[in-house]
């Protein structure tokens, strides 16, 4: 196979799904976004197929042109037979056969992946994991996603569902996971799960910073009102960011020492409050993992940020290339 050849990606999420027709070697021909906000499928479906029509034309390209096309999906899903089963984010996705609709819609093989495992790919093959053959990626958003690469390859496990990185237990008595298993490290560091807490323990405390960061709508208190609460000093503020750091170390140390990586990706969270967050995490990170682990492990925030949907996709087609012995990573 040629060197260079292009692919097209689609990264299913709640609010939008982003596009993306690029190269084996990660450049971005066309992206677009497409909205799906409660939305149905039968809706947004041709929309997708109208989006990457249209980034194929505009790139100069038929789609006998693009070799594959690989879609990030958010769990539940049903990796085997490509369909998205009852995502919570997602209601009115039911059971949606979308990889075979693609395959169908565009004549072209189509591979479906979890959307974090998508995120994995990407930083793996095109950000801050190039060359290496054991890391891991946490998505840090509004949950804690993962994905894992051991010995050069993405482990998908026994029923495509590994790298539930944020759903392991780490408090026996600790707050009850959206997932249903209690003192899951996500409890601690979801996004979704620190708003709740926030809005919860602040309830009767209308004046506080946080609430006002969010203009007085307890539903809008996020991370972002946390962060800037934590940098104007406040108590409350500082105690909860800093009981979230120390939850962190604890979630990321016991990964490095159960898969003993070279690297660990950081998503959301870490890109967006920096060493506000990073400088905290490393000081309690040596209470959970041993030593020769932890100097052997880079920890880093992601290189692709925001832009690291536009990737998945096109990661999930180029690693199902990879697999079958058509693709090999990083020939620059
Ligand atoms: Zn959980």
């Amino acid at each position: 196979m040629a060197t260079s050849f292009p692919v097209l990606g689609f990264d299913i999420g709640g609010t939008k799904i982003a596009v993306c027709l690029g190269t084996s070697e990660g450049k971005i021909l066309a992206s677009g976004r497409v909205d799906n906000k409660e939305r149905h499928p039968d809706d947004v479906l041709p929309e997708l197929v109208a989006m990457g029509k249209k980034l194929i034309a505009e790139a100069g390209l038929k789609n006998s042109d693009i070799v594959a096309l690989g879609i990030g999906s958010p769990a539940p899903h049903d990796i085997p037979n490509g369909m998205i089963t009852t995502p919570t984010n997602m209601k009115k996705w039911v059971n949606v056969p979308i990889r075979d609709y693609l395959k169908n819609a565009f004549g072209i093989e189509a591979y479906m992946e979890n959307d974090a495992n998508a995120g994995a790919l990407a930083e793996w093959f095109f950000g801050a994991g190039k060359q290496c053959r054991n890391m891991l990626y946490l998505t840090m958003s509004t949950g804690i996603g993962g994905g894992i690469i051991t010995n050069g390859h993405l482990v998908q496990g026994h029923n495509f569902l590994a790298g539930e990185c944020g759903h392991f237990s780490i408090d026996l008595n600790g707050p009850m996971c959206n997932c249903g298993i209690r003192g899951c490290y996500e409890a601690y560091c979801g996004g979704r799960a620190l708003a709740m807490r926030m809005q919860r323990e602040l309830a009767d405390k209308p004046d506080h910073p946080i609430v006002k960061y969010a203009k007085g709508n307890y539903d809008d208190i996020d991370l972002v009102c946390l962060e800037k609460a934590v940098r104007d000093g406040d108590d409350y503020a500082c105690k909860l960011w800093d009981e979230m750091c120390l939850r962190n170390a604890q979630g990321i140390g016991s990964l490095i020492n159960i898969f003993n990586p070279e690297m660990i990706v950081l998503g959301t969270l870490a890109w967006a409050a920096g060493d506000l967050f990073m400088e905290p995490m490393f000081k309690y990170l040596p209470q959970f993992c041993w030593d020769v682990q932890l100097k052997s492990c880079k920890v880093i925030p992601s290189v692709l940020k925001r832009h690291i949907g536009e990737y998945a996709g096109i990661s999930v087609a180029l690693n199902c290339l990879y697999e079958q012995g058509r693709f090999q990573p990083w020939q620059n």
